[in-house]
């Protein structure tokens, strides 16, 4: 059978695609996802917990071989030491990052999609996208011009009558230092603080798959969705595209349409590019691959938001309990850090009242800034091999513009001010500086071993203070402590450059632009430059990262590229056979 559309990665765009199209009754849309389904009904309980942070470290919807280097590589000296691998989670699954994520809902300032189409994405800036954003959300708290009151992914707040003790706490110590506070993340953008928007319904996760890939349109016939189905390559005729390689349940297979649509997150549409011949004319030479189209800009200037924790230990009146919410994170705070080339809204403080599911998570609070508007512009990904099941390799080169290290040295002293305030010194003790090290990640996987250990350490931490306060500093803080970064500039410099890592918002590595723009990978629908019948659709085409998290920001880019392409197809029917 042939297809009018096969859509590579049922993540957070494949998902929203295979939904729009298919509603046209004429298309016939096939959907690969490598990972498992999540079907209405059957969703796995980490992934519809309103507490994200176990399908965070849930191994089973992981590409787990992934590692990436999050410090700046440095290719010009050959001698230089290579800063270590890390983990980074990338999403397995059908609903990908939208079904692990973090469940943060939010989009960005207007000022970033200005500058989406002054970088060549012409259709792209504020007014263009507020639409989609609309059109993506069914906001329960709020109905005004910003929000939508149909769309797939429902959001809401966690009321302040909710927030625990600690969280009160911050917003206290927010307020006292001259943060306005917002009822709304998502209306006007402006610097405050607010109740983060979050997708979820009140009772679970909303994730793309639950929203967009409902039972009813499941019902469709002319929808096919195919999970634990992982894509292999690509076949072409001449330029045109004319299908996929993949593996399903562990059969070789070959599907054929007339468009594929490569949805597979920032980090694997380019290596599937690349593997095909699409990419840096140099790195495919060295790699032994033909030339198909000569880009550039494939898998170049990939981008996270840098980030980095100070945390504390929560008295035990003031922690959060299930009663009041499962979240951990109920509080944000958008502030600007001043310099005067960045747009207001720079920076962002998530306010983290747990730290992870377990006894001792549930004594530690994270106040974490990242640099909503990073100017780090230099990752990159790049084949290891030739052989689609390897990863690639993965450099994020966080910190690579100066501005973005010192503003998040400032934000860290801005962060250690907030936490000695007198509010905060009321329900927290022992601060320290964090590290979301590859310790704490194995610690967080729920297993029983895990829930023991952290049980006896949570016992002798809730013990006498002098007890704790030598318990953090030798097995809990890496490499620095609270006092040595607060009264040394090298040492807080150097605790930054090891312990930032990203927020998992991977993107920009097949970016859209203009056609002489000799970077950008696909216009500004998504299309593949040089080839036919091919488009990216996902986090890889931002053409910057949004002073956002990332979810929102694709659901809307897929919406958006729906739309074009159910617009074009209506006005040049074709049959598909
Ligand atoms: C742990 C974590 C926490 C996050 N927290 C937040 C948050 O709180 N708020 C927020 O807005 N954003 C958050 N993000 C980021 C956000 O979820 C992502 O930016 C977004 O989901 C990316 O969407 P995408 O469609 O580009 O890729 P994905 O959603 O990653 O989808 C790609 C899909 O393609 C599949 N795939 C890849 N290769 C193949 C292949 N060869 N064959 C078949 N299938 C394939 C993958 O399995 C995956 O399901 C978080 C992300 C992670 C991982």
């Amino acid at each position: 059978m042939d297809y009018s559309h096969i859509i590579v990665g049922g993540g957070s765009a494949g998902s929203v695609l295979a939904s729009r199209l298919s509603a046209r009754s004429s298309n016939r849309v096939l959907l690969l996802e490598a990972g498992q389904d999540t079907p209405p009904g059957q969703v796995p309980a980490a992934i519809a917990d309103t507490y994200p942070g176990t399908a965070y470290f849930d191994p089973r919807f992981h590409w787990t071989s992934l590692k990436v280097r999050t410090q700046v590589v440095s290719h010009n000296d050959p001698n230089a030491p290579l800063p270590p691998l890390r983990k980074y989670e990338q999403a397995r699954v059908l609903g990908g990052g939208s079904s692990i994520n973090g469940q943060m809902a939010n989009r960005g300032a207007p000022t970033d999609y200005d500058e989406w189409a002054a970088r060549g994405a012409e259709g792209w800036h504020w007014d263009a996208v507020l639409p989609y954003f609309r059109k993506v959300e069914r906001d329960l708290d709020i109905q005004d011009e910003w929000h939508g009151q149909d769309g797939p992914i429902t959001v809401t707040r966690i009321p302040e009558d909710r927030w625990c003790g600690h969280t009160k706490a911050v917003a206290e110590a927010f307020r006292q230092a001259g943060y306005k506070y917002l009822p709304d993340q998502n209306g006007f953008f402006e610097d405050g603080y607010f109740p983060v928007t979050v997708s979820i319904d009140g009772k679970q996760r909303v994730s793309a798959a639950l929203g967009y890939l409902n039972a009813q349109v499941r019902a469709r016939a002319n929808l096919t969705i195919s999970t634990n189905t992982q894509a292999s390559g690509l076949i072409f005729e001449g330029a045109r595209c004319v299908g996929v390689t993949a593996v399903v349940d562990g059969q070789q297979r070959q599907f054929r349409g007339r468009e594929v649509i490569l949805s597979s997150g920032a980090i694997h549409s380019p290596a599937m590019l690349l593997r095909n011949g699409i990419g840096p004319v140099g790195h495919l030479r060295e790699m032994g691959i033909e030339v198909r189209s000569a880009l550039p800009g494939v898998g170049q200037r990939l981008m996270d938001h840098p980030s980095i924790s100070l945390s504390s230990f929560i008295r035990r009146p003031a922690r959060l309990t299930d009663a009041q919410s499962r979240r951990h994170i109920l509080l944000g705070l958008r502030y600007s850090s001043g310099i005067p080339e960045a747009p207001r809204g720079d920076m962002f403080v998530a306010v983290a009242s747990k730290s992870a599911w377990h006894s001792v998570g549930q004594q530690v609070a994270s106040l974490l800034a990242f640099v909503n508007k990073t100017y780090s512009e230099a990752g990159q990904v790049r084949l290891a091999s030739t052989d689609w099941r390897d990863e690639p390799v993965v450099e994020f080169n966080l910190l690579s513009d100066r501005r973005d290290l010192d503003r998040l040295m400032s934000g860290f002293r801005m962060l250690a001010a907030i936490q000695l305030s007198a509010p905060l010194a009321a329900v927290t003790t022992d601060p320290f500086p964090a590290a979301y090290s590859d310790r704490v990640r194995a610690i967080g996987v729920v297993n029983e071993k895990n829930r023991w250990i952290t049980r006896a350490i949570a016992t002798l931490l809730d013990g006498p203070p002098a007890l704790r306060s030598w318990l953090i500093e030798k097995y809990v803080v890496e490499g620095f402590t609270f006092r040595q970064v607060m009264e040394d500039e090298d040492a807080l410099e150097a605790f930054i450059r090891k312990a930032t890592i990203g927020v998992w918002h991977a993107s920009c590595s097949c970016r859209m632009g203009r056609d002489d723009d000799p970077m950008a990978v696909v216009d500004t629908e998504g299309r593949v430059r040089g080839v036919e019948g091919l488009r990216v659709v996902d986090a890889s085409i931002f053409p910057v990262v949004p002073c956002a998290n990332t979810n929102f920001p694709v659901l809307m880019t897929a919406e958006k590229i729906a739309d074009a392409i159910l617009a074009e197809t209506a006005r040049v029917p074709e049959a598909v056979a």
